[in-house]
């Protein structure tokens, strides 16, 4: 018998668990993890090199431990988009938005601690719970995936969690939360503890509606959190970060560890922002192409749920993974969230996503 996880002294909580993995398997068309599928632009790569080059001469010496320089450009992305002025002082950064909210949960979750999410949802939320010591509560969902406003409270006042979790636009359900329903349970969740409430925005560059940005206005235990690997389609470079109250960005720095973004990323990342614009100009290609795939999918017969994102999710299914697996045979990755009945398939380029409803539409053939 070979020796196993199960046979090391690990934390009780992780004993028979799996990580998280989307399958990376080599097909033709890979439509599973919400990425952007168009590669850099070639003048954005010439400046990256510049930038890592010059960053490269450095390397002796540890990065700004601030990332004052990225923080700052961020800080000016979020004000010009977002529709509220955000300082440095509001911004924090860190390796991917999964690193932020890690940081968060390190700092206001922990052992002898809950957090909430209503699901389904983004499920790094509850694994990052796990990892971090902090108690995960399941809150309901309506059956069309919107949030149950009503038994959102109840459970809000009965479990009465330190961390709320809210992702809009959602995943994997593709839906955005209206802004009443996050001051509700900002409202709720402050009667309750008070809690941290995170609103998850790392797909809101895609979403029919705005950002939820200026509800931080007067609300310091709201935190916004987003990310470099959707919208400006650098999922490789691991860049995430959040707008908040300063206090909020004081507290995380007493968990995060130093030097964490390293030179590169730091270099990397503010030549991304040099080309935002270029960059967002995918984005409303993108959201065509999801309107698209909406429109295509219901009209072969699917279930659609609304999507503010650069994802569908649809069905149903009477065996969602049977379902999977046969797209699959036709050379396209979807996603399998575990959601029953239901699929999940990012926006890729107009050929991918033609690719894509080919298949389903024999699938359909098959089924219906
Ligand atoms: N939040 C949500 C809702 C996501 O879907 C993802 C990525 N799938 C993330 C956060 C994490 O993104 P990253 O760590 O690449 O910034």
């Amino acid at each position: 018998m070979s020796f196993g996880i199960d046979d090391l002294p690990v934390r009780d909580e992780l004993r028979g668990k799996t990580p998280y993995g989307a399958p990376q398997l080599d097909v033709p068309v890979r439509l599973n993890t919400n990425e952007n599928p168009y590669p850099l632009p070639e003048p954005l790569v010439e400046r990256i090199t510049e930038r890592v080059r010059e960053a490269a001469r450095a390397l002796n010496r540890y990065p700004d431990r601030d990332a004052i320089e990225l923080r700052t450009k961020l800080a000016e992305y979020l004000t010009k988009s977002g529709g509220y002025e955000v300082a440095l002082g509001n911004v924090w950064a860190a390796n991917g938005s999964n690193e932020v909210i890690q940081q968060l949960l390190q700092t206001f979750g922990g052992p002898g601690r809950t957090a909430i999410g209503f699901e389904p949802s983004y499920s790094m939320h509850a694994l990052i719970a796990r990892g971090t010591g902090t108690g995960w509560i399941s809150g309901p969902r309506n059956e069309d995936f919107t949030i149950d406003l009503a038994a959102a409270e109840k459970a809000i006042a009965e479990h009465r969690p330190d961390v709320v979790f809210i992702t809009t636009p959602n995943n994997p359900t593709g839906n955005a939360v209206p802004p009443e329903t996050v001051l509700a349970l900002y409202e709720a969740a402050q009667a309750a503890k008070p809690s941290v409430v995170i609103v998850d925005e790392a797909y809101i560059e895609f979403s029919h509606g705005s950002s939820l940005l200026p509800l931080l206005e007067g609300r310091p235990n709201l935190v916004v959190s987003r990310t470099m690997s959707k919208a400006f389609g650098a999922a490789g470079l691991r860049l995430g970060y959040l707008a908040a109250h300063p206090a909020v960005v004081d507290a995380v720095q007493l968990v995060r560890l130093p030097y964490h973004l390293s030179a590169i990323t730091q270099a990397t990342a503010l030549a991304a922002l040099e080309h935002t614009d270029t960059l967002l100009k995918y984005v409303e290609q993108l959201k065509s192409e999801r309107d698209r795939l909406v429109a295509e999918l219901r009209a072969i017969g699917y279930d659609v749920t609304e999507s503010d994102a650069n994802f569908v999710q649809f069905g149903r299914f009477p065996d969602a993974h049977e379902a999977w697996r046969k797209i699959l045979e036709r050379g396209v990755l979807v996603r399998d969230n575990g959601v029953p009945g239901w699929l999940r398939v990012t926006a890729g380029t107009p050929e991918e996503n033609d690719a894509f409803l080919d298949a389903v539409r024999e699938l359909q053939c098959l089924v219906g």
